[in-house]
């Protein structure tokens, strides 16, 4: 493809992690495909032939949506770049080789097509012509696009091998890459698609990297090498900045300081309320690497240890030894404060590709998390007694992911009542009176909180899945990222139903989604009543900061006002004008 113009360009996306970085990029492609020969019987030359249409029909269509988002976002000519690819794929030299291939020599389709496809780009590459020489790239491009859709290859990058620092784009980053992102090499990230609550960007506040997502077709528009700003607090892009931009951006890295310089101060300090209202404010982590930045950011503790990620991205799924090691280690550092550990919320958009799960076409209504354990109760067995054991060497709590009805309880109850009894028949310690809690997080659970409430020693508000099953809006599809709204009066009346019935039986409740580690957000909770928040290690001084900024008092008028109110949007705007008129500071980088 030819070149982007070069001057100043922005793209405007959804601002999921905070910061600004600038750099040269990195444009993640598809990964290399593995291809092998394959020899195929007579009956099946039919289908793989058929296979082999079917992709081109699904390329097509992909590269048309490419070629409109361009011809959208950048101009006509630019979108008439992918007219070369749409005219090679309907190339009948080339597709009847491949056919002619698959029928003689009795071979899998993508083997066919690669050795065809890799002959013509070979060819073309030796021609004098500049132009026709250029079409090999196009052709390139174009034969990745077809193995992707005949091995449904989905998101398989490999970035061990990052040698200077830079900023990724991708048109999508899985849970499971971000993970494995080196933070000195990585300064931030865009991709095409996303939610401001996908596992995805959950990484990048977790990793504290400027992070913007929902940015339509960049992944295609860049090239790696092209110099970017990347502005996470407004979710924009800018492409080759003039020095004016680099100039207006200074400002917010100076803001950003004098406010780190403020957070810096009160680290140390309380959770409380300008009349005295503590809020227990803790930290959600993923591995047992996090501890360090719970200490440093001066978080009450651990409210979510999502213990998933370590199930991610490794060879062997880890089991009860391998887990309590990790365990015991998380409690033992924090030691005397509380570390919630949740257990295993696999699924969704989180997948351990050593599990080999079907694909489900919903997956998020699907065999996740709790489901998913109690199906697997070796593996779940393993898991409890690795928690149970660790309890013995600090304070731990446990929680259960996903839980929708009392059903679910009493099994996972009778689970861990199971392997208490087998830890004492065998003479190892735990925590006799470890605190058992369950997300709310399905509409259902918050709608029986009550009958919950009789059994559960605390709640945590999972708010990610709450609103995305509440108002049927995916949470990382950036298409319905406007009716992913907190404030939405269903939530907050789920949210006050499950507090309301946690304090009539005497326990707490939590929120550790992540409108709890929004600023703007907090007064909202705090006067609905919620107890504890948790929130990515880094924000905690901020969500601190705006406590130590508000009454109680004030947080509950908006509380009331929000409850009588049937305008998400009005019901934001005056917590955003709260929150900013209480903590300027927090809102300087803002638009
Ligand atoms: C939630 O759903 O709000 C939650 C904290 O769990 P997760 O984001 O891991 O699904
Ligand atoms: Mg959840």
């Amino acid at each position: 493809m030819s070149n982007p113009p070069k001057g100043e360009k922005t793209f405007h996306g959804i601002a999921v992690s905070a910061g600004v970085c600038r750099g040269k990029i990195l444009v993640l492609h598809r990964a290399r495909h593995l291809i092998s020969r394959r020899e195929i019987s007579d009956d099946a030359v039919a289908s793989e032939v058929k296979r082999f249409e079917h992709s081109l029909v699904r390329t097509r269509t992909q590269i048309k949506e490419v070629q409109r988002r361009v011809t959208q976002n950048m101009s006509a000519a630019e979108g008439d770049i992918f007219e070369a690819h749409l005219m090679m794929l309907e190339d009948r030299v080339v597709i009847d080789e491949v056919i002619r291939t698959i029928r003689e020599q009795k071979v899998n389709a993508d083997f066919a097509f690669h050795t065809v496809a890799d002959r013509y780009v070979a060819a073309m590459e030796q021609v004098e012509d500049e132009y026709l020489r250029e079409r090999a790239a196009d052709m390139k491009d174009l034969t990745g696009r077809v193995l992707d859709n005949l091995l449904e290859v989905k998101d398989a990058f490999d970035l061990k091998h990052l040698s200077e620092p830079c900023i990724l784009v991708a048109h999508d980053l899985s849970p499971s890459t971000t993970a494995q992102l080196d933070k000195k090499l990585v300064l931030g990230f865009a991709t095409d698609i996303g939610g401001k609550t996908s596992h995805t960007a959950i990484m990048a506040r977790s990793l504290d990297i400027p992070a913007v997502v929902g940015l339509k077709a960049i992944s295609e528009e860049l090239e790696s090498g092209d110099y970017i700003l990347l502005d996470g607090y407004n979710g924009t892009v800018v492409v080759n900045p003039t020095d004016k931009t680099l100039f207006q951006y200074g400002q917010l890295e100076k803001n950003k300081a004098s406010l780190d310089e403020k957070l810096r101060e009160i680290i140390r300090q309380p959770a409380v309320t300008l009349d005295g209202k503590a809020i227990h404010l803790s930290a959600n982590i993923e591995d047992q690497f996090d501890v360090e930045a719970v200490l440093q950011h001066g978080a009450d503790g651990v409210g979510l240890f999502r213990t998933e990620f370590l199930f991610i991205n490794r060879e062997q799924l880890p089991g009860e030894e391998d887990q309590y090691q990790v365990y015991r280690q998380v409690a033992a550092a924090l030691k005397p404060q509380q570390v919630i550990i949740r257990t295993l919320d696999l699924g969704g958009d989180k997948f351990a590709s050593n599990l080999q799960l079907d694909k489900e076409v919903n997956p998020f209504l699907g065999w996740r998390a709790i489901r998913f354990c109690l199906a697997q109760p070796e593996m779940f067995r393993a898991q409890l007694r690795a928690i149970l054991r660790a309890s013995a060497e600090g304070n731990i709590k446990m929680m259960y992911p996903m839980i929708s009805g009392l059903d679910e309880w009493n099994r996972a109850t009778t689970l861990l009542e199971q392997c208490k009894a087998e830890l004492r028949a065998e003479n190892i310690p735990f925590d006799e009176k470890m605190d058992v809690g369950a997300m709310i997080e399905i509409p259902s659970a918050a709608l029986i909180a009550d009958s919950l409430a009789k059994r559960v020693k605390f709640f945590s508000i999972g708010s990610n899945d709450l609103i995305q099953y509440t108002l049927a809006a995916d949470r990382t599809n950036e298409k319905v990222s406007h009716l992913y709204e907190p404030t939405h009066p269903a939530i907050l009346r789920l949210i006050k139903m499950t507090v309301e019935a946690a304090h009539k039986h005497g326990i707490w409740t939590g929120v550790c989604g992540e409108i709890g580690g929004d600023p703007v957000l907090v007064p909202l909770l705090i006067g609905l009543g919620v107890d504890e928040l948790s929130c990515a290690p880094a924000i905690i001084p901020e969500v601190k900061y705006i406590i130590r900024r508000i009454k109680l008092a004030e947080a509950q008028a908006l509380a009331e006002f929000a409850l009588g109110c049937d305008s998400p949007s009005e019901i934001f705007a005056r917590c955003l004008e709260l929150a900013r008129s209480n903590a300027p500071s927090l809102f300087e980088n803002k638009a």
